[in-house]
């Protein structure tokens, strides 16, 4: 059984606003730090790529222009995203990559981007931007980042999300829903990056990947104490 995690990067130089890609350097580290190697495969506009051999699918988000250059070329992909979703890979797509994978996102202009409908989800602009630090209650504990966003995203009464707001928007102003998780695909609005001051999420995506592969798979324990200090200093700041 390799010890290696191959982990796909959709659309890197589009998609990777707020530093979105830091998420990747805590999956590498986690993983180095217990002995796996890890590997990095990006999928760029219009390249060939196999999700077949993928154990985790990771992508950031973007400003409007981003989305619409990326959007035709992922509804592309649609059908092996899919598959590899139903199959139970993880996935972790933030912010406007979150939004591609609903149903679609209406941009403030009106625009109108499909998405692969893997969340029951649909995002519409909003005049008002959502931005500011942001607490959510989930079931990998307290998570916390930073936001910005115009699209409000308004889930379908069966889609579950990842979590309640504590403090800051989440998927809207009203709903106090965050996130959205499908089997072990998880949307969310949290930059930050988000994993580094969530350690829990993060070994999450990690052992949901190794045990795909091997049921019996484990993770040792890290010594998390500076990461539980950032996210602790970062639930304390104000909205
Ligand atoms: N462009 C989208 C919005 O403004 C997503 C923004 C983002 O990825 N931070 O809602």
């Amino acid at each position: 059984m390799s010890n290696k995690v191959v982990i796909a990067h959709l659309y890197p130089r589009e998609m990777n606003i707020y530093g979105d890609a830091g998420n990747l350097l805590t999956l590498l580290k986690r993983l180095e730090w217990r002995g796996y190697e890890a590997e990095i495969r990006t999928v760029e506009i219009g390249q060939p790529f196999d999700f077949s051999g993928v154990d985790i699918i990771f992508g950031g988000g973007g400003q409007d222009r981003g989305q619409l250059i990326v959007g035709e070329d992922l509804l592309e992909r649609g059908d092996a995203i899919r598959k590899a979703a139903a199959d139970g890979v993880p996935m972790l797509l933030v912010c406007g990559l979150y939004q591609l994978f609903g149903r679609a996102f209406i941009t403030s202009e009106g625009q109108e981007l499909p998405g692969l409908g893997i969340f029951r989800a649909t995002t519409e602009g909003a005049k008002q931007r959502m931005i500011g630090n942001i607490v959510v209650e989930s079931p990998f504990g307290r998570l916390v980042g930073f936001e910005n966003h115009s699209g409000a995203t308004l889930l379908e009464p069966e889609q579950m999300p990842l979590g309640k707001v504590v403090k800051g928007y989440g998927n809207d102003p009203k709903s106090k829903h965050e996130g959205a998780i499908t089997n072990n695909v998880i949307g969310t609005y949290l930059h930050g990056p988000i994993l580094p001051k969530n350690p829990v999420l993060a070994d999450h995506l990690l052992l949901t990947a190794l045990q795909r592969r091997d049921k019996q798979a484990k993770l040792v324990a890290l010594d998390d104490k500076l990461e539980l200090a950032a996210a602790r200093t970062a639930a304390n700041r104000p909205q």
